[in-house]
């Protein structure tokens, strides 16, 4: 392109043409579609905005316009961490700029200069030393009220991501975090809902990843080793959100299945308070999962897809008033889903009734609902010993018993078998089949 000149985003004017600017993707929100009407009819398009930076201090917001296909294409391919150009004819305002599909182009960086501008990724647009204590914000939550406040902290506890569908039938993915600094014992909850900072989020570990939470990144500044000093880095914090699940990865508490007994028992049953929960980790053998004979519930269920409740199979929706499908407000999405109730056993006990459902026993038996619906009772039967009488690591979240409910939960958030496929060998089937049936209990 003739003409073109290489500009960094402080001398960015209004009348500025030809430009070129070269930067890092700090900030990326979820790109949107939208209708548009047209002579002819509708069509839909799509706009993405994201923050570029180019220096410590300068950063310069950026709006893609084009066809739905375009911008999201566009988006899922450019990251927060990203180095990217974009060429524009010319520059509309100093605050912001529009890449607009035909007329201007966005693409991949990749001169010498690269590594310089992603080492701008650690570097917060702030100093970490105006961001406020957790206690000063919480002992005075008024006066903060409805005001951005900078704060730096050690994050605690990340959860899994969650799919969700809208009441106008969108599919969203968030996923909560929780930090504390050290100034107070209470932690502080966050839902990220755009894309990119819950892919990221995922790549936060508990206790050891601090946040500037003001352009939310990991900064690399001496004070990072200050705020980890001041929380307790041994203990093991529990989410505000009763429902909120860990990320499986991050579970790294293991326990011998007497130890989660014991501690059952020891618990007081809450009179009206939280239930006691926590996730573990347990190296056990699964034993008697039931792959063939229905239980009261069924080896497959329908779930309503938008409030995840039970469809009962004489109704063809969730049947509540508060959910779109079950009111009738719009067509009922129902999908299809597996539960399994199956019994651990390790040298020192039993854990009885542990429920393996949804996408960790997709995960577990590696096989869809709908594939699983089409087995035979012998494909069902082989798939069992995909699992049965092998030692697994499981990890659980579990849930004590309360005033309404006397026995405890045990979900299975994953379970994988320790010995690979590779070893698998059909004598062993035999073998265990036959133990497997004198110790059905
Ligand atoms: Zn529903």
């Amino acid at each position: 392109m003739s003409g073109v000149c290489k500009q960094p985003i402080f001398s960015l004017e209004p009348d500025t043409i030809n430009c070129l600017v070269v930067g890092l993707i700090i900030n990326s929100n979820n790109a949107k579609t939208y209708e548009s009407r047209l002579s002819y009819g509708t069509r839909m398009r799509g706009v993405w905005t994201f923050t570029l930076k180019d220096s410590t201090e300068d950063t310069i917001n950026v709006t893609i316009w084009g066809t739905a296909d375009y911008v999201n294409k566009i988006f899922d391919k450019f990251h927060i961490g990203s180095v990217s150009e974009m060429y524009t004819p010319n520059v509309s305002s100093q605050l912001m700029l529009s890449v607009n599909q035909g007329t201007a182009v966005i693409q991949e960086h990749d001169g010498p200069d690269k590594d310089h501008y992603e080492s701008l990724l650690k570097i917060p647009l702030k100093s970490v030393t105006c961001a406020r204590s957790l206690s000063s914000i919480l002992t005075n939550i008024d006066q903060f009220a409805n005001q951005y406040v900078d704060i730096f902290v050690v994050v605690t506890f990340v959860s899994e991501l969650r799919n969700i569908v809208t009441k106008d039938g969108r599919s969203l993915v968030n996923r909560d975090f929780e930090c504390l600094d050290g100034s107070t014992q209470t932690t502080l909850g966050f839902k990220l809902w755009e894309k990119e900072w819950v892919r990221r989020s995922g790549l936060w570990l508990p206790r050891q990843t601090v946040l500037f939470i003001s352009d939310a990144l990991d900064p690399a500044v001496p004070q990072t080793a200050d705020v980890k000093k001041a929380i307790k880095t041994d203990f093991e914090y529990i989410p505000l959100d009763p429902y909120a699940l860990p990320k499986i990865e991050n579970i790294d508490n293991i326990m011998k299945i007497k130890d989660i007994n014991e501690r059952l028992n020891k618990k007081k049953i809450p009179v009206g308070g939280e239930r006691d929960q926590f996730f573990t980790i347990v190296y056990a053998t699964v034993t008697d999962i039931d792959m063939v004979n229905s239980t009261r519930n069924g080896v497959l269920i329908t779930r309503c897809a938008m409030c995840k409740r039970l469809v009962l199979p004489e109704n063809d929706s969730c049947m509540s008033l508060d959910c779109p499908s079950g009111n009738g407000s719009r067509r009922p999405m129902n999908i299809l889903s597996l539960f399994f109730k199956l019994n651990l056993k390790d040298e020192t006990g039993w854990l009885i009734g542990c429920r393996l459902t949804g996408d960790a026993a997709e995960r577990a038996l590696g096989c869809t609902p709908n594939e699983f619906k089409e087995m035979t009772l012998e494909e069902r039967d082989k798939l069992k010993w995909k699992l049965a009488l092998e030692l697994c690591d499981v990890r659980l979240q579990v849930l004590g018993p309360t005033k309404t409910s006397q026995s405890a939960l045990y979900n299975i958030l994953s379970l994988t078998r320790l010995r690979g496929d590779d070893d698998y060998d059909d004598n062993d089937k035999t073998i265990s089949q036959t133990y497997l049936n004198d110790n059905h209990t």
